[in-house]
């Protein structure tokens, strides 16, 4: 071999541990998040984890293997699924609503097998999706929808993207039977729904349902890079079919066991030895349902012994020896009494229902969502019909379906729905625009879109300026001012001129002067909000807050983004054609122009600066910065990395978490290189911090 060929190799070798090293890292981080939920590390150590293994495995494609940590989302979107059968079917289960119908469950079961030492598990039933995972050799190798429980769809390219599934078992494969099969419940946990629900609202986006249908439609994306940008989570159920001898003899040592190997449980599971005792547990959770972070819709009781299992057998599609208490309905029939139409701020059309109030899930209800108007055509949902509404947790009313037996003899009063061909506020032209469900008010005076416009403005996630809630909004959009043809605000930079007609606004009726004078230093103290949170406030049709971000954090200043031709703004990370186009129209029309223009010269901020990242980003690294550099100074450059919770060393040692290295970084340099510690350029440390949400104004 020549000298170079053992560098090579020697190299290769380097990394070949490091790569094992990170993995196992990544893979205990992996199971202390997402199965015990006790994180040791903060998201932004553990993106450095996977960033450096990704670098690694870049830097030697022969080191990547399919159970990598890095290989979650990989495989190109496909166009159709294709069907698996269940080596096992997957059942369904009957249903108990109460105490006494668990006991007659309970009473038929021990007449059948002549027992009555029987112990039962319960743990919460999930309101989520059932899947199949197959592991063979310790490794994750096929997931499956559970389909009509005969046959379902391959989505394993999907199931590897959530980290809560473990791709290599915690356990060496010879201790393991060779392959077996475990069932689980994914599920959309309510704060992920609500930052999805967020995300879509800053961006004037149709909002999602709830939790279920989100988890269902993120599950079977055709592309996994979808699917991995939704945080779904996983509990396990239950182990199905295992190749060779069962390891255990009872559902909760299967349960204990299938945790031991990494596998997520619910930690809410409990055994009982007595059939009141389940019933006290089912009883509690109707009232506690509520403080879980994922919906659950009742308790699924199983018996515990794999013999009486196998003895009571299955009737029908459903298993004798589990039964689920379901929770009361949360849904009940009132009248439709009109389909109303509401005009948001990007001017679309949303129809919804005004009801006969009525009393359901813990709540009076008198409005609620029709969703769009494809839901109202595809269930023919007729204003005078009577329908079901459904109202469950925190998720807004729906209606779900007209109760059309009810339409009997009034057939005639009940006409279908038609969007207005007028807007219901202003009375301006509305119109569905090409390849979009939506309809729009065409009119750019629209007061209904204005007042939308300024509350979103003013609210948390954008300019956050508190006290300009819908009323206020919608009042000064509304009033004329004395002797004059213009109202109040007329734009949203009109909001920066209010402060100076204080004198006026003072003889609106219930503005008072406290109030006001509120109001008008949190309008000034508005003006300082980065550049990220002004593009989500002028509301550009799908910019929500990430797309802002990244966004800010690219071009640095408004007058940047302005001059920034359409490839520029697809060359950004994150960023589609479709956003880019968007804000490429926006910034060049002439209406909106001139509103920049105002907010700038109202002496609103039009750049990101330097705005340090949710937490120290670089928290707990060590990093030795060597050489002269190009961008910014190396003080700078240091300053930098302590500002955002990195420590800075003055030599490099095995403990030394990266150097940033310039010009001539010599000797440490070189003492790197020695030890294996990686070695990075300035613009590489900025692109890292950019990945971690910092943004900076470029030098
Ligand atoms: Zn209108």
């Amino acid at each position: 071999m020549t000298s170079d060929q053992v560098a090579e190799q020697r190299e290769l070798e380097a990394a070949r541990i490091r790569v094992d090293e990170l993995r196992t890292q990544i893979r205990y981080h992996d199971h202390r998040y997402y199965t015990l939920s006790q994180p040791e590390i903060g998201d932004t150590q553990y993106d450095l984890l996977l960033r450096e293994l990704r670098d690694l495995e870049a830097r030697f494609p022969d080191l990547v293997t399919p159970d990598s940590p890095t290989q979650r989302v990989s495989g190109e979107a496909t166009v159709e699924f294709t069907g698996v059968q269940h080596r096992e079917p997957m059942l369904s289960l009957g249903n108990v609503f109460n105490a006494d119908e668990l006991a007659a469950w309970y009473a038929r079961a021990v007449r059948r097998i002549e027992r009555e030492d029987l112990r039962f598990v319960c743990e919460p039933k999930i309101d989520g999706l059932a899947i199949s995972l197959v592991y063979e050799g310790g490794r994750f190798v096929q997931g499956a929808t559970r389909g009509d429980g005969f046959r379902g769809e391959d989505i394993t390219a999907n199931l590897r993207t959530l980290r809560a599934i473990p791709l290599v078992l915690n356990a060496p494969p010879e201790s393991l039977p060779r392959a077996f099969e475990v069932r689980g419940e994914v599920y959309m946990s309510k704060t992920e729904f609500e930052r999805l629900n967020e995300e879509r609202r800053l961006a004037g986006e149709q909002l999602y349902m709830n939790p279920r249908n989100t988890a269902a439609g993120s599950l079977r994306q055709l592309d996994p890079k979808i699917t991995a940008a939704r945080r779904l989570d996983l509990f396990i159920y239950q182990l199905g079919w295992v190749e060779g001898h069962r390891p255990v003899d009872a559902h909760s040592d299967a349960m204990s066991w299938l945790g031991g190997l990494g596998l997520p449980t619910n930690p809410l599971t409990q055994t009982f030895g007595s059939i009141e005792e389940v019933a006290g547990f089912c009883e509690g959770w109707v009232e506690q349902r509520d403080a879980l972070e994922y919906g659950i819709d009742g308790v699924v009781i199983k018996i515990d012994d794999y013999n009486a299992q196998r003895e009571l057998g299955v009737v029908g599609r459903e298993p004798r020896w589990a039964i689920a208490w379901k929770f009361p309905a949360e849904q009940a029939v009132t009248r439709l009494r009109q389909i109303e139409v509401s005009v948001g701020r990007t001017g679309v059309l949303t129809p919804f229902a005004a009801l006969e109030p009525v009393f359901v899930g813990g709540a009076n209800v008198s409005l609620a969502t029709l969703h769009n108007l494809d839901h109202i055509h595809e269930l023919d949902i007729r204003a005078g019909d009577d329908v079901i509404v459904q109202r469950a947790g925190d998720v807004i009313p729906q209606v779900v379906a007209p109760v059309l037996s009810r339409r009997e003899g009034r057939e005639a009063d009940l006409v279908p729905f038609e969007m207005p061909s007028t807007c219901p506020v202003c009375g301006g032209e509305v119109r569905r625009n090409e390849n979009e469900a939506a309809y729009y008010c065409m009119n750019r005076r629209c007061p209904a879109q204005l007042s939308r416009g300024v509350e979103h403005f003013a609210s948390r996630g954008a300019m956050d300026i508190e006290g300009f809630g819908e009323k206020m909004a919608f009042q000064l959009v509304d009033t004329l001012r004395p002797d004059s043809a213009l109202h109040y605000i007329e734009t949203l930079a009109d909001i920066y001129s209010l402060p100076a007609l204080r004198d006026e606004l003072l003889t609106i009726p219930r503005i008072g002067e406290k109030k006001l004078d509120a109001l008008f230093a949190n309008i000034e103290g508005s003006k300082q909000q980065p550049l990220s949170r002004l593009l989500v406030a002028i509301t550009i049709r799908h910019v929500g807050s990430e797309t802002a971000r990244a966004l800010a954090g690219h071009f640095g200043t408004m007058s940047a983004l302005r001059e920034a031709a359409l490839e520029d703004l697809q060359a950004v990370n994150d960023i589609g054609p479709i956003v880019a186009e968007s804000v490429y129209d926006f910034v060049r029309d002439s209406e909106n122009a001139a509103l920049l223009d105002r907010l700038a010269i109202a002496g609103v901020r039009m750049d990101e600066g330097r705005v340090a990242a949710r937490g120290g980003v670089l928290d707990g690294l060590s990093i030795v910065v060597t050489g002269s550099f190009a961008i910014r100074p190396r003080s700078e450059l240091e300053e930098l990395i302590k500002s955002l919770g990195g420590k800075v060393s003055g030599a490099v040692s095995k403990k030394t978490s990266f150097v940033v290295s310039g010009e001539g970084g010599g000797s440490k340099r070189d003492k790197a290189e020695t030890l294996g510690v990686e070695i990075i350029d300035e613009q590489e440390l900025f692109d890292r911090l950019r990945g971690f949400g910092w943004t900076d104004a470029p030098a």
